[in-house]
């Protein structure tokens, strides 16, 4: 489906990122990794995936907090591939802490991650998809576009600020084949999730196991965390033609929690 495609994935080192891009191999796309880590871990990621789909893979690990290193990734990624086809926008971070002690360095680091490095990542990308007159953009927003939840104030601003961005440019770029839509995770385990466990306990006075059962699942109606296969699957399907109509969209896949 995405043969001969080039599809750039931010924070696919590890969780949904590395599922997504997984996925967007699978179906014949060549893909640059992005994202923190070991680079042996990495080195053996990129070509495990490289070896097992039969499609170039490359790893840019441009710090996403970085406007600078986004440029320079953007711009070897097109020397590499010509102009990206796909971006998914998935790399993010988060802090949990009620306001009055919310880090100011980590207010910082979580809108530039999880908000600012998608306008870069679009304003850099969209002329080459205008060019070829099809593009596809899929933000990894969360839940938390939709609804908010105490102790999260950087994280959900700027997921609520990437529901806005991608309907924003969704309509900038509708005329010349590109679709943007944000889809909207609830809780997903991945390393994101059980880190912020042991600080969600301590702002909320309870222990890790009742986070899990009475924070984190009691908003989710199903009972369960999403997978990363879930989330991979939705993405790809957005990449593809029967999407094309499908554009500007703030599309929860949470269990039926902002059904609430
Ligand atoms: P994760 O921690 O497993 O992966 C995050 C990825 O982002 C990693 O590859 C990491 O290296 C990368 N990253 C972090 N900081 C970076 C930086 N400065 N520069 C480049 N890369 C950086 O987390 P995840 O759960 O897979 O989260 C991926 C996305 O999904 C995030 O945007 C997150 O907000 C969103 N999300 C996650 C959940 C969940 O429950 N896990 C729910 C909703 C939305």
């Amino acid at each position: 489906m995405l043969k001969g495609k080039a599809a750039l994935v931010t924070g696919s080192t590890s969780g949904i990122g590395l599922g997504i891009a997984e996925a967007l191999a699978g179906a014949g796309a060549n893909i640059v990794l992005n994202g923190l880590g070991d680079a042996g871990e990495i080195e053996r990621l990129r070509r495990d995936l490289a070896a097992r789909h039969g499609v170039e893979v490359v790893y840019q690990g441009a710090d996403m907090s970085r406007p600078e290193a986004i440029a320079e990734m953007m711009r070897a990624a097109a020397e590499r591939f010509g102009a990206l086809d796909v971006v998914v926008n998935n790399a993010g971070i988060q802090h949990v802490a009620p306001i009055e002690e919310f880090p100011v360095a980590k207010w910082d680091a979580i809108l530039a991650i999880n908000l600012s490095a998608a306008f870069h990542t679009m304003r850099l990308a969209l002329p080459g998809m205008k060019r070829k007159n099809w593009g596809r953009v899929v933000n990894i927003a969360s839940a938390h576009a939709l609804v908010a939840s105490p102790f999260k104030a950087a994280y959900v601003a700027a997921k609520h600020g990437i529901a806005g961005l991608t309907k924003t440019v969704a309509l900038e770029a509708a005329e010349a084949g590109i679709t943007v839509n944000a889809i909207c995770p609830g809780y997903v385990w991945t390393p994101l999730v059980e880190k912020q466990i042991p600080d969600t306990a301590r702002s909320r006075g309870i222990s890790e196991e009742q986070v899990k059962r009475d924070v984190l699942l009691a908003a989710q109606p199903t009972k369960k965390f999403v997978t990363v296969e879930e989330v991979a699957a939705l993405t790809l399907f957005l990449c593809g033609d029967a999407a094309a109509s499908l554009t500007g969209a703030i599309l929860p896949l949470d269990g039926g929690w902002t059904a609430h």
